[in-house]
């Protein structure tokens, strides 16, 4: 390769977040770039279950609701995240799973925008998203509409009839990144609301809900916030829309939930969007994820993302035929990964996941590299762009067992 392993091995030892790398547990020989599709296990993640699962239920039992503070977690975990997407204390909630949020979400904004019926997104976004907006409009007996067209047609398909427009903010395929500023301003010029998916967006890059003026926003636990398989997940809504009775409307997020009142009554701001019981050992792990997250620099977390996408492009360029770049080249119009196309992508990806470099697949050709500043380091970059050369060199790829498709990608 023509960009030598020692210049790039200056670039980490000047990297600021260098030492965050330790912080996690990264096995040795693996080359790790899918923390965008589960993020790597934090050092302080065992040992906090552990102690969760021994002392706080195996000795506090049902105490822990109130003496381990378990019944505050979702709040308590939601404000630290709102630290990470510039909204306030009280406007995040963490609960649920990514796809039920949306659905809470989409339900919200369709009761604000009663006399609208359309929900809006793009093709080719992620498809629960897509999914349940369809769902929402399947119960709604003929009220509400799912609609989507293509990401070109978005901003010109914002009419009187449009009551939401749903959108994730970095496109889970192609790292391409929306302007949530102008694309809220404009929606909400037409009288439309926006949620926001922020799953391949928190913990990535710096977001700024309320300085964009955002309506709603979810996303998820596991990926960039490292809180393990399955972590909660998270809700937004901006204070103004504090207002709604939730369609999820769960015992939990009643006013006095211990009154065990027959009727429901919406809990006070945020709270209204808790449904029921919060997972309290996926809660523990992704607090471990989120601490850590919040002791380092956003700003150079974006900077050392840009780089190294930047370089991964640079090296693909250089030393690779046949693939094409898939993602935004500009690293301003781009999240914190770099998908790359070719025909044989499956096969290619699994030869590398053999050699130790993990990524992934996306249907039908997209090669995924997710680059997570805390502990993705310019070497690793390198590597994985080395053995991509060398597996197209050698043919490797074409072993007949690289072609076996398993369950997940
Ligand atoms: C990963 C992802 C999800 C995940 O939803 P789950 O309910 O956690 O399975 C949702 N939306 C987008 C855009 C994602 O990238």
């Amino acid at each position: 390769m023509t960009t030598t392993i020692d210049s790039i091995r200056k670039m980490d030892r000047q990297d600021p977040l260098s030492a965050y790398r330790d912080r996690f547990h990264l096995p040795k020989d693996v080359t790790y770039l899918d923390g965008n599709s589960l993020g790597a296990l934090p050092t302080t993640t065992a040992a906090r279950i552990q102690d969760v699962v021994t002392r706080e239920w195996g000795e506090d039992l049902i105490r822990s609701w109130n003496t381990n503070d378990w019944i505050n977690a979702p709040r308590r975990l939601g404000d630290k995240i709102a630290r990470l997407i510039g909204a306030d204390a009280g406007e995040v909630i963490s609960a649920d799973s990514t796809s039920i949020n949306v659905f809470k979400a989409l339900s919200a904004a369709t009761q604000l925008n009663s006399e609208r019926s359309v929900i809006l997104s793009e093709t080719g976004n992620f498809p629960t998203d897509a999914y349940m907006m369809e769902g929402l409009a399947a119960m709604s007996g003929g009220r509400l509409k799912a609609e989507l067209v293509e990401r070109d047609a978005v901003l010109d398909s914002l009419d009187d009839r449009v009551a939401v427009l749903l959108l994730t903010h970095t496109h889970y395929k192609t790292g391409a990144l929306w302007d949530m500023k102008t694309v809220t301003a404009a929606a909400q010029d037409k009288g439309v609301l926006v949620i926001w998916d922020l799953s391949h967006s928190a913990g990535a890059l710096p977001v700024e809900l309320n300085a964009c003026n955002a309506d709603f926003a979810v996303g998820c636990g596991y990926k960039y916030l490292n809180g393990g398989p399955g972590a909660p997940a998270f809700l937004f809504a901006a204070k103004r829309h504090h207002t709604v009775f939730p369609a999820l409307s769960g015992w939990l997020g009643h006013k006095a939930p211990f009154a065990f009142s027959d009727h429901y009554e919406a809990g006070d701001g945020i709270d209204r969007f808790q449904c029921g019981t919060p997972g309290i050992l996926g809660m523990a792990a992704l607090e471990c994820g989120l601490d850590l997250m919040l002791e380092a620099d956003m700003a150079d977390i974006r900077s050392k993302s840009m780089a190294l996408g930047d370089l991964f492009i640079k090296l693909v360029d250089e030393n690779l035929s046949g693939f094409r770049i898939v993602s935004p080249r500009l690293s301003e119009k781009r999240g914190s990964q770099v998908s790359i196309a070719h025909t044989d992508g499956y096969a290619i990806m699994q030869a590398l996941i053999e050699r130790g470099v993990i990524g992934d697949f996306r249907a039908p050709d997209i090669l995924r590299f997710g680059f997570t500043p805390l502990y993705t380091r310019y070497e690793d970059v390198w590597r994985a762009v080395s053995e991509i050369s060398d597996i197209m060199q050698s043919g490797a790829w074409q072993d007949a067992r690289f072609a076996v498709r398993s369950a997940v990608t």
